[in-house]
């Protein structure tokens, strides 16, 4: 329920958006209002896939700084304007460009692979972009022999590597949020939780995904806990995404592991900065 306070700036957005003709797109991670009153909220695949459709004069991206600049690279006679132009994600910022070009120079005959969760500049140095949606179909339909570097995110990497039987060269990248998750706060929200199952983000680190009963993108996690029949999930990953459970699933529970121990949260701070 929205303050009258709220309503007025909710209303006022709406005025805006109409004058200026634009749509608003929304991460499943930003705060639950804000995905209210967005056009499309999704995942960074189905965000990526939407900004490519959008034929209003101005896209308004509610998410961090590397999302923006994918749906400018994807529609690029778009005017794409994200809120708080200093959100931005530890990942994207764990591979910088320079290190990153001396990085890859190392392996020559190796094929770059970049997650979205990187900046435009790593992008353009990569043969191919995944998204955590489709990066073990994509790599997995590579031939078998073919050398890999993948980046930025180690954890998600080493997770593609257990799935596909690779053996990936890893930047050594994490995204903050996920990485905090570790054996200690499962267990404890295990203990709390005892009927509820566990699905995680391959974000998280190996530790967590080992004691996962189902692990995927942010969209494939939602998708589970739709079709699943248990009745109680603990979901390892950004606090946001437990908004658009509650809504596809009214009649089950869904709890967030608690990033540190008495704080219901495991929240982005660079996404939250959007209100
Ligand atoms: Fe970056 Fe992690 Fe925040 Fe996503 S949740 S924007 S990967 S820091």
């Amino acid at each position: 329920m929205l303050t009258k306070e709220e309503d007025k700036l909710v209303s006022k957005i709406a005025d805006l958006k109409r004058k200026k003709n634009a749509v608003i797109l929304a991460h499943y991670y930003q705060i639950p209002e804000i995905q209210n009153l967005a056009d499309f909220v999704g995942d960074s695949l189905g965000l990526a896939r939407k900004a490519e459709q959008v034929d209003a004069d101005m896209i308004v991206f509610s998410g961090v700084h590397f999302m923006a600049e994918t749906a400018k690279i994807i529609n690029p006679s778009k005017k794409v304007v994200l809120p708080d132009v200093t959100a931005g994600c530890s990942l994207a910022e764990s591979a910088p460009e320079k290190p990153f070009a001396e990085f890859i120079s190392r392996y020559p005959d190796h094929m770059v692979i970049t997650y979205v969760n990187a900046t435009a500049a790593v992008k353009t140095m990569s043969d191919l972009v995944v998204t955590s949606g489709n990066a073990v179909k994509l790599i997995d339909s590579l031939p078998k022999d073919q050398k890999i570097v993948f980046a930025p995110d180690k954890n998600l990497g080493a997770y593609i590597n257990q799935v596909t039987g690779r053996n990936m060269v890893l930047w050594d990248g994490t995204c903050e949020v996920h990485d905090i998750l570790n054996t200690e706060r499962i267990l404890q929200a295990r203990k709390k939780y005892p009927n509820a199952r566990l699905i995680a983000h391959p974000e998280c680190r190996a530790e967590v995904l080992d004691k996962a009963d189902y692990v995927g993108s942010t969209a494939q996690m939602l998708e589970y806990a739709m079709a699943d029949t248990a009745k109680e999930y603990i979901v390892a990953t950004e606090t946001g995404l437990l908004h658009q459970m509650h809504k596809d699933s009214p009649d089950k529970k869904f709890h967030v592991v608690e990033s540190q121990a008495g704080c219901a949260c495991n929240d982005c701070p660079h996404m939250k900065k959007i209100r």
